[in-house]
């Protein structure tokens, strides 16, 4: 087997979705957060491009071009799309279009017996110097110490160096996290620091043949369990589906199996509730199905939301330190930092906050949809 980032990933991670993905070769469900993730590689990737070309950076027709026609996925794209052109036209900017050298580009190196590959989102060069770039599309950014524990960047500054041996003395490694205005990580890594990349990813590939030869593929819940699209077939969530969560822990091995199996269960309910929402909430004449004791479909949720750009113009306005924590615009950290603020301080924020609806699926008691257009659910037998 060819060896590369992310099946060396999704191995360490869970054994049994590698298994299905690379072994038996499964076909891979669909999942909507990795097709958000896709579409917007997809849409960066054609903007890059028309960003060298020096053609028009037509944001809303790039997001079409990518989504098909899906405005679920359409809205999304945009959204990130706009960001990046906005940063494109910062300073420093997104990139320097004159120094790109590759796109989405897949780079092989062979390293004794193995092959390994991988494709980095944007390389740059300039003089000795390489930057590579990660889009990444997760809801939080990562902090420095997971960037830095990430062995990813510094294995496509090696597969760079392989292709180009001896061209590049540094290499700038960023992750861009592309729904947040500026958030990047970046550290720099020089050349002879590949040396201890190479014998860490030659430990990690025999480690991965003697799983392969011995069969060993275990199903490992944990976070990564939101973004897999096997949960419906997971072992973990099968296990509980026929034989019910064992409730005896006594002792710290089967707490850790039984947390491990909650977060299998708590990805594929959050699967089945996707499912329910576009169900709900395309076609169907109320948005709502009765449960017992009410009723669940789509309701108002409230929330409230902040510019990072006037956060920070507030702080400065009245010359307070701006609190770092913020600017993830967590608007409950913002509140809570406000307390400590002068009253003028307060007034003016909380005109930046902005309070919005949205749609949510969830459960309500005893709503009265008795006096709703109820679609009734389907009977069998009888006529
Ligand atoms: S739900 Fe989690 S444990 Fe189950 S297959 Fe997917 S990643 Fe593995």
């Amino acid at each position: 087997m060819n060896w590369s980032g992310s099946k060396l990933a999704l191995l360490r991670l869970c054994g049994w979705a590698f298994a299905e993905d690379h072994v038996r070769n499964v076909p891979r469900p669909p999942h909507p957060a990795l097709a958000g993730g896709s579409n917007a590689h997809a849409g960066l990737a054609r903007l890059v491009q028309l960003a060298i070309d020096d053609e028009p950076l037509d944001v809303r027709a790039i997001a079409r071009e990518v989504t098909a026609g899906n405005a679920a996925e359409f809205a999304d794209v945009l959204g990130v799309l706009t960001l990046a052109q906005e940063e494109l036209a910062g300073d420093p900017p997104l990139f320097e279009p004159r120094d790109v050298i590759y796109i989405e580009t897949r780079l092989a190196m062979q390293l004794g017996p193995y092959t390994f590959d991988g494709q980095a989102d944007l390389v740059e060069a300039r003089g000795k110097t390489a930057t590579v770039s990660d889009w990444k599309t997760h809801w939080r950014p990562e902090s420095q110490d997971a960037f830095e524990a990430d062995v990813q960047l510094p294995r496509y500054a090696l597969l760079l160096d392989a292709n180009h041996p001896g061209r590049f003395e540094r290499f700038v490694l960023r992750k861009r996290f592309v729904r947040y205005r500026g958030a990047v990580r970046e550290l720099v890594l020089e050349r002879h620091q590949l040396e201890l990349v190479k014998w860490d990813l030659v430990q990690e590939i025999e480690d991965a043949e003697r799983r392969m030869a011995a069969g060993a593929f275990e199903a490992t819940p944990g976070d990564w369990c939101t973004i897999c699209s096997r949960t419906d077939a997971c072992p973990r969530v099968r296990e509980f589906l026929e034989h019910g969560l064992d409730l005896t822990l006594d002792d710290d091995v089967a707490a850790r199996r039984a947390a491990e199996t909650v977060r299998a269960i708590d990805a594929h309910s959050a699967r089945l509730k996707a499912r329910l929402k576009v169900y709900l909430g395309s076609d169907h004449p109320t948005g709502r199905v009765r449960l017992a004791g009410g009723s669940f479909g789509f309701g108002p949720a409230r929330h409230k939301r902040a510019s990072v750009s006037d956060v920070v113009e507030v702080f400065e306005a009245h010359d307070r330190p701006v609190n770092q924590r913020v600017l993830r615009v967590d608007v409950d950290e913002l509140r809570r930092s406000l307390e400590r603020e002068p009253g003028a301080v307060r007034r003016a924020m909380q005109a930046v906050v902005e309070e919005y609806e949205t749609a949510d699926c969830r459960y309500r008691r005893g709503d009265g949809l008795e006096d709703e257009e109820v679609q009734e659910e389907p009977t069998t037998g009888g006529t």
